[in-house]
C-alpha cells in the first residue's frame, strides 16, 4: 500500500523524544516517530515493552514527562508557556482528542446505550453535531462495519467482534485524522478476529492513517507500510514489512519473530 502514501509534506502524527515514567519505572525512553497521511504503522514487541503506554500517550490518556506529541501540527495535552510545556486545560484536550480515534482491547462501549447511541454520543455532545445528522452518519458507519441491522442492540446483545466493530464505528464518527488501535483483536475469540481485521483492512485501503498495536503478524505483513519493534521502551526497528519480516536489522527483532511466527 506504499503507493497510497503520497503526502510527505507534514506528518499527521509527530512524536519527538517522548519519555514516560510510572513512579521510578521508566517505560518510554525517548520515542521518536513521524507518521504520514495514509500510513499504517503496526507496533509489535514483547509484553511490557511499552506499546500500550506509548499509544495511550498519543491521545493523552497518559501524561508524559519528556518530549512532545503533535497531531496535525497541534500539540497534544500540553501548551507552551515561556518556552516550557504545561498541561493544557481539559476542554482543550477534549478538542484535541477529536482528531484522534481510539479503539481499545476491551471495546469500552457504554453498556446502557444502544450501538447507535454509542456512536452518536461524542459527535452530539463534544462536536455539537445536530442529532439527526449524527444519526444519519452513525447509520452509514454501522453499514460500513457490517452492522446495519444492529443499530438498536445493546452491547450485551452483541458478540465481541460486533462490539469491536461498533467501537470502530464510534471512533470514526468523530472524523479523526488518525486512528489508534490498542490490541483490538486480542480479547476476541479466534472466529471473530477476522471480521474486525477485515474492517481495519478496509479502512487502510480507504487511506486512513492508522497506528496499530497488534500481535497479528499476518495483518502487519499484509497491511502495514511500516512495522515498528519496541523493546524496553525504545523503538529498535522501523521498516517496511518486506524488510522487517525477512531481514530485520536488530537481533532482538529476529529473536522476537522466531518466537511469534
Ligand atoms: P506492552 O503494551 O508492550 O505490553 P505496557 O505499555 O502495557 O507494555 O507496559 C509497559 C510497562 O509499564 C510494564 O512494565 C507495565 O507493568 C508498566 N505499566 C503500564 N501501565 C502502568 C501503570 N498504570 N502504572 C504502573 N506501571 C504501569
Amino acid at each position: 500500500m506504499t503507493d497510497q502514501v503520497t503526502n510527505k509534506q507534514a506528518p499527521i502524527v509527530r512524536v519527538s523524544g517522548v519519555e514516560k515514567r510510572f513512579g521510578d519505572l521508566q517505560v518510554l525512553k525517548g520515542i521518536d516517530l513521524d507518521v504520514y497521511k495514509g500510513e499504517v504503522i503496526v507496533i509489535v514487541g514483547s509484553s511490557g515493552s511499552g506499546k500500550t503506554t506509548f499509544i495511550r500517550c498519543i491521545n493523552h490518556l497518559e501524561k508524559i514527562q519528556g518530549g512532545r506529541i503533535e497531531v496535525n501540527g497541534h500539540l497534544i495535552g500540553y501548551r507552551e508557556r515561556n518556552g516550557r510545556l504545561v498541561e493544557d486545560a481539559e476542554s482543550n484536550i477534549a478538542r484535541q482528542r477529536c482528531e484522534i480515534g481510539m479503539v481499545f482491547q476491551l471495546f469500552h462501549l457504554f453498556p446502557h446505550l444502544t450501538a447507535l447511541e454509542n456512536i452518536i454520543e461524542a459527535p452530539v455532545h463534544v462536536r455539537k453535531v445536530p442529532r439527526t445528522e449524527a444519526i444519519e452518519t452513525a447509520r452509514t458507519l454501522l453499514a460500513r462495519v457490517g452492522l446495519a441491522d444492529k443499530a438498536n442492540a445493546y452491547p450485551a446483545q452483541l458478540s465481541g467482534g460486533q462490539q469491536q466493530r461498533v467501537a470502530i464505528a464510534r471512533a470514526l464518527a468523530m472524523r479523526p485524522s488518525v486512528m489508534l488501535f490498542d490490541e483490538p483483536t486480542s480479547a476476541l475469540d479466534p472466529e471473530m478476529i477476522g471480521e474486525v481485521l477485515d474492517v481495519m483492512k478496509e479502512l487502510a485501503r480507504e487511506g486512513m492513517t492508522m497506528i496499530v498495536v497488534s500481535h497479528e503478524m499476518g495483518f502487519a505483513r499484509e497491511v502495514a507500510n511500516r512495522v515498528i519493534m519496541m523493546h524496553e521502551g525504545r523503538i529498535i526497528e522501523d521498516a517496511p514489512p518486506e524488510t522487517f519480516f525477512t531481514a530485520p536489522k536488530h537481533e532482538r527483532t529476529a529473536a522476537f519473530l522466531s518466537r511469534v511466527i
